[in-house]
């Protein structure tokens, strides 16, 4: 298949997770994958294992100079960048008693200000290729409250796609944002976020968590140029959850 046939994506977070499922479908379906987390080793073998058309960089989301590099290396290695899924992210189970300021710093640095790094780091190269896609991860936490710190990077998020949307417009360049619900992956796994999965859990229309290609699938379509007219807009996959 080649859905995205004459794509040059970025995907962070990419070395497990969800973002190594993009990769890999995004690959499949011929698009050229620069695969940037700080996993150095995870991320060098899912590249070793997708071929020419996959490279992996070390980048750091909350480095603005890891992300020049990023760019560059995906320009010298494939051509433009048309493509960018802001993937990486981590999460945080405290409560607002709980939470340090310097780790409510520490989560909006990965989670929010990388977003906009991310953003202003393609532009130049989306402009180049003459169309651009972002996709945005958020969560369902973009949309209905959750663990303070998590839940307010994510709304931002949301919000930072339109308005993102709306500055890129006329250069042909969509944004838009996904929101997962509970998704296999290994960050659900973790043991502070164990019980609150489980909780969730019980509340889930559809009765299960996701695989991660599930969400994959919607992320595929908005980076493709099937999704040409939308932009700026949330794009939710969570079994039901937020339509309660
Ligand atoms: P994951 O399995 O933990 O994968 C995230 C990847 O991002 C990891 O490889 C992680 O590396 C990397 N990362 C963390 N900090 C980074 C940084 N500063 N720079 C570059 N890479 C960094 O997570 P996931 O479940 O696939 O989640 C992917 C995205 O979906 C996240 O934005 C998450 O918030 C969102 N999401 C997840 C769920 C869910 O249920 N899983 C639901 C809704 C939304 P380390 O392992 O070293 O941290």
């Amino acid at each position: 298949m080649d859905r995205l046939a004459n794509k040059v994506a970025i995907i962070t977070g990419a070395s497990r997770g969800m973002g190594a499922s993009h990769a890999r479908l995004f690959v499949d379906e011929g698009a050229k994958v620069v695969i940037a987390d700080i996993l150095e080793e995870e991320g060098e073998q899912l590249a070793n294992e997708l071929g020419d058309n996959a490279a992996f960089i070390k980048l750091d989301v909350t480095k603005k100079e890891n992300w020049e590099k990023a760019v560059s290396f995906a320009e010298d290695t494939f051509g433009p960048v048309n493509v960018l899924v802001n993937n990486a992210g981590i999460t945080m189970n405290k409560t607002i008693e709980e939470i340090t300021e310097e780790e409510y710093r520490k989560i909006i640095d990965i989670n929010q200000v990388s977003v906009l790094l991310g953003m202003k780091a393609v532009i130049p190269s989306m402009k180049k290729a003459t169309i651009g896609s972002i996709v945005n991860i958020s969560s369902l936490n973009g949309l209905v409250g959750g663990a303070i710190g998590y839940t307010d990077t994510k709304f931002a998020v949301r919000g930072m796609s339109k308005a993102a949307a709306l500055g890129l417009a006329h250069y042909n360049i969509r944004v838009n944002s996904v929101h997962p619900g509970v998704i296999e992956t290994p960050m659900i796994a973790q043991e502070d976020a164990k019980e609150a999965v489980k909780e969730f859990s019980k509340f889930i229309p559809n009765k299960r968590v996701a695989k991660p290609e599930e969400v994959s699938n919607l992320v595929l379509y908005l980076a493709s140029d099937e999704s040409s007219y939308s932009t700026g807009s949330e794009f939710v996959v969570d079994g039901g959850l937020t339509a309660q």
